[in-house]
């Protein structure tokens, strides 16, 4: 992988253009990978491909078989992780089978899941750090990771192994240190939590698989603050302030900061129930009039302005980061990043 720090937006360039043909891009994450058709520049949202494989062999026979069934005229991936220059997987914490296998077998390219998504948000269309100067733009997925854009150009950040607070020392967290914010309020650091809220509130206990009543831990989560659930709900409260105070924090660091900008599945799902409690608390401590003033808007129409996430995200489809591995995988072909 080349160096992110330093990827500067290139001028001028057209999307569509620089992606001619069928692609199949592919993103790993979670605990599943998934592949998607990209024509001409276009992600073809109702072409979605997903398995959750259990080995590399697994992996390599379903990319085979698409590769034959859409005969595209590359691929290229975005995963999570760790990887040698020429592409052998050195850690991989969500899917660690993939750990030791070389992506360059099966695929064109390959990029970390941030640099994608980072990648597709700068050059779509209607991504949301395109043209923006100075902000973050930050994954709250299974881990917290994070860019830091300065004057155009992007630079990696650790956000999630940031000090959580004094309280919350002893938190471990998957770096292997403890008291990182990762390990508060990602969606893994949440998941352990709420296996011991569900043992402690309801004497129930994890499966085999780890899911509470069948659900994955964020999820059931989900369906407790749904239904009104108080310990769901307070939780969700607190976690809120949690990430609030930590944004605020990014606002106050510069006062030319004009965006905090978010995606990953725990963060994207979790706004539904933190979504006003992250943007008062932001208000409540946030000291520059302009942002002030931005947060207030916010608050009062919904219109995203400080804090805003991926236009082209859905349920179904986190369509830049499918994009960014695209569009990373064409750059890097072309020896332009
Ligand atoms: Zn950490």
């Amino acid at each position: 992988m080349k160096r992110v720090s330093g990827i500067k937006p290139i001028d001028n360039l057209v999307v569509p253009e620089l992606l001619y043909g069928k692609r199949l891009s592919f993103e790993g994450g979670g605990s599943g990978v998934r592949a998607i058709v990209v024509q001409d520049g276009i992600l073809q949202k109702d072409s979605i491909y997903r398995i959750k494989p259990v080995s590399w062999e697994e992996l390599s026979e379903w990319v085979g078989w698409i590769d034959e069934k859409e005969k595209p005229i590359c691929k290229d991936i975005t995963t999570a992780g760790v990887f040698s220059q020429d592409g052998v997987v050195i850690e991989s914490p969500n899917l660690e089978w993939l750990k030791g296998h070389n992506l360059c077998e099966l695929f064109r390219s390959f990029c970390n899941d941030l640099i994608g998504a980072v990648t597709g948000e700068m050059y779509c269309d209607e991504g949301i750090i395109k043209g923006i100067s100075n902000g973050v733009f930050e994954t709250i997925g299974f881990g917290w990771g994070g860019v830091n854009i300065r004057e155009g150009v992007i630079y990696k950040s650790e956000p999630g192994h940031k000090f959580a607070g004094p309280g919350l020392a002893d938190v471990p967290c998957g770096c292997k240190r403890d008291g990182c914010k990762e390990g508060v309020y990602s969606g893994g650091g949440v998941a352990k939590q709420v296996i011991a809220m569900a043992y402690h509130y309801f004497g129930i206990k994890p499966d085999s698989e780890g899911n509470i009543n069948g659900l994955d831990p964020c999820q059931w989560l989900d369906t407790e603050a749904r239904a009104g659930r108080e310990w769901a709900l307070e939780y969700y409260l607190w976690l809120a302030e949690g990430i609030g105070h930590t944004w605020a924090d990014i606002l106050n660091g510069s006062e030319s900061i004009e965006i905090v900008g978010f995606m990953g599945s725990f963060i994207t799902f979790g706004m539904e129930f933190m979504k006003e409690t992250i943007l008062n608390t932001m208000l409540k401590q946030a000291m520059f009039p302009v942002h002030r003033e931005a947060l207030e808007q916010q608050i009062q129409t919904g219109e995203e302005t400080i804090l805003i996430r991926s236009k082209l995200w859905n349920k179904e489809c986190p369509g830049n980061s499918f994009m960014g591995a695209a569009i990373y995988g064409e750059l890097s072909y072309q020896g332009l990043i």
